[in-house]
């Protein structure tokens, strides 16, 4: 199971995908069952999910490409609730198209929190845990209009391990990440910025990295890096650099 997060620069290209795709194929020694992207681009929110190996994704994407895009979510899927099936794979959107959430991990209350979802209407489409947060920051960000207070108001719901990234069709040109047992790291670049269950994921990028703490919540666009505690102050994360050679 891993994780990519990108965002670049406002003109919209090939780039978010090519680096979330690149990443994704670094991650694949973790192990996974399915894979998927969802890219924000002018025309919205873009995505595609398959099960099985990166390859399958690949093949989806050349058979039905995906408009240029500002920035992307990449995930390799190792289910724990749901079957390993296309439904099933993430990204995971809310109702309204707008918003699509990664998951690495389990959310261990979410049978509760998809009770009180289902009691407001809310269809689900997969079988899997994550879901209910792509429908809880969605109804998040529609109260507060802040993805990052979204994510920050969600976590504090949730009960588990996660690495969480999220991105939304109004908020262009940004991603929003969290951690709780569970990995990520920065990859802090020149007009660019990338996120990672390990730096495998960007090494090729960048070797400017901070690693996340605990149940810190990071919001990444192309020219700032901001990471926030559960409470939404500014906090600090740990700045390394990576010391191997992408190459080798
Ligand atoms: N629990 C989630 C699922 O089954 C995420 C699994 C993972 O870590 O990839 O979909």
């Amino acid at each position: 199971c891993g994780i990519v997060g990108y965002v670049g620069p406002a003109t919209p290209s090939a780039r978010p995908l090519d680096v979330t795709m690149e990443g994704l194929s670094r991650l694949e020694y973790r192990g996974y069952d399915s894979a998927g992207v969802a890219l924000v681009t002018p025309e919205g929110l873009v995505s595609a999910k398959r099960a099985g190996k990166l390859s399958n994704l690949r093949e989806a994407l050349e058979a039905t490409p995906l408009p240029p895009a500002t920035a992307a979510i990449g995930h390799t899927r190792w289910a724990t609730h749901g079957a390993p099936t296309d439904v099933n794979a993430h990204p995971h959107l809310s109702e309204d198209g707008r918003l699509a959430v990664i998951h690495n991990g389990i959310i261990e209350n979410y049978g509760i929190l998809k009770e009180g979802l289902l009691a407001e209407q809310v269809v689900f489409t997969s079988e899997t845990d994550t879901e209910v947060v792509a429908h809880l920051l969605q109804r998040a960000h529609a109260r507060s209009g802040d993805l990052t207070e979204a994510m920050l108001e969600v976590t504090g719901r949730l009960e588990g391990a996660f690495t969480l990234l999220a991105v939304h069709a109004d908020v262009p040109g940004t991603v929003v990440a969290a951690r709780r047992d569970s990995p990520l790291v920065i990859g802090l670049g020149e007009g660019e910025n990338f996120l990672g269950s390990d730096v495998a994921a960007f090494v090729s990028h960048t070797s400017e990295a901070l690693e996340m703490g605990q149940d810190q919540v990071v919001t990444i666009t192309a020219d700032e890096v901001r990471v926030v505690d559960a409470a939404g102050r500014p906090a600090e994360a740990r700045r390394f650099t990576v010391d191997w050679d992408a190459n080798a």
